[in-house]
């Protein structure tokens, strides 16, 4: 029998299925990394105590280049683990995470705002920096150039303290925290100045030539205005976003403005024989100027029932719009140049004295007041007080 042969065979497989049990074994629970503990809990997973030392060297490092006064404390113990890779941290998470837990006390300041405790920080040297900071924030967004006088209007303190090291601050999330904070009440005042720039425009102004060319009571636009355009240097001065005072500390033109100018007619077209009136009202000529019965009629007599709308003859100024016993309801305009029309025995007046009005503007109606047998217009055309012949003017 080879019962010894068989024996040593099955010895060789049980010998061999053991070996690379334990082989497989090993490989999924060989420790692969350390895990730091800081009483007793894991705080994370390091790969190598090289790389534990590098993490508390930097970490001593630190305590000693930033406080003057420290209290070491051998806080963190490590234990083999073995862990996926990917909770492994990288040396620089490993130092925060350090960091984070570290209880070493070390002498620090807490940051003080009207009196408010803020943060607790490494320094008051740090302290400065937050605050330059968030006065930066409020300078930038203000889009303020040449900023003078930075003034924080809080006051700012510090209370020296020691403190562990997990709670100070970095400054970078103080300043983030003390704008978001500030957004919602008066957490800190921060004033400053600066100048902004802005576009305004130059208004064309109007020049106006007087000319014997043209009849009175013509305009004529000889030259359109454009505006033109300068930069004007405002002084603000701002408290956080708002601004408090703001004035001009100069311009300059970049485009100067062109004037609009107009000719205003000079000429009087009763002297020129320039006939420039409109007829006043409908109907008929029922009475001339001139002499009737011994006495000058001043005008012409327009027959038209009660009612008929009178207009004005040429632009001007109503001069009056009031009653008298000759004339009755009476309009009277001024044209300038000692020229004025008059409107008599209406029945009605739609003016009132001081009021510009236009050619063929509706002043009145038609009517019988004052002395008058019937309903008709008594229209007077006058030069400084004296009465001319209408029908010349009439155009
Ligand atoms: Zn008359």
């Amino acid at each position: 029998m080879n019962l010894l042969k068989y024996k040593k065979e099955v010895t060789a497989i049980i010998t061999a299925v053991t070996v690379s049990y334990c082989t497989l074994n090993y490989r999924v629970t060989r420790p692969n990394a350390l895990a730091v503990l800081k009483d007793g809990k894991t705080i994370g997973y390091i790969r190598s105590t090289a790389d534990y030392q590098n993490a508390k060297d930097n970490l001593i490092n630190y305590i000693k280049g930033n406080f003057s006064s420290y209290d070491l404390a051998d806080e963190f113990n490590i234990k083999r683990v073995k862990v996926p890779d990917s909770m492994i941290l990288t040396e620089a998470e490993a130092e925060n995470v350090l960091l984070q837990n570290s209880e070493t006390e070390v002498e620090s300041a807490a940051l003080l705002i009207d009196g408010k405790e803020i943060a607790t920080i490494e320094s008051e040297e740090e302290g400065n920096k937050i605050i330059q900071g968030v006065s930066k924030y409020y300078i930038e967004k203000s889009g303020l150039k040449d900023i003078k006088e930075t003034k924080v209007l809080s006051q700012i303190t510090y209370n020296k303290a020691m403190n562990p090291l997990s709670e100070i601050r970095e400054a970078n999330l103080v300043i983030k925290d003390i704008i978001k904070r500030n957004d919602n009440n008066n957490l800190i005042k921060i004033s400053f100045s600066g100048i902004k720039t802005e576009n305004v425009k130059i208004s064309p102004a109007t020049r106006t030539i007087w000319t014997n060319e043209y009849v009175i009571g013509t305009v004529i636009t000889k030259q359109n205005g454009k505006a033109g355009l300068k930069e004007v240097d405002k002084l603000i001065t701002m408290e956080n976003g708002a601004i408090k005072i703001s004035k001009t500390a100069g311009s300059r033109v970049i485009n100067e403005s062109i004037d609009k100018v107009v000719a205003v007619g000079t000429k009087n077209p009763i002297l020129a024989g320039i006939a420039f009136l409109s007829t006043p009202s409908r109907g008929g000529i029922t009475s001339y100027y001139g002499y009737r019965w011994g006495r000058l009629h001043k005008g012409i007599d327009i027959g038209a029932r009660t009612g008929t709308p009178i207009y004005a003859a040429a632009d001007g100024t109503i001069e009056s719009a009031s009653w008298d016993r000759g004339y009755g309801n009476l309009v009277k305009i001024s044209h300038g140049s000692g020229i004025e029309t008059l409107y008599g025995h209406t029945s009605k007046m739609v003016v009132k004295a001081g009021q510009k009005v236009k050619k063929g503007q509706l002043i009145a109606y038609v009517g019988s007041t004052g002395h008058s047998t019937g309903p008709h217009l008594h229209f007077e055309v006058r030069l400084n007080g004296n009465s001319v012949n209408p029908l010349k003017y009439l155009r």
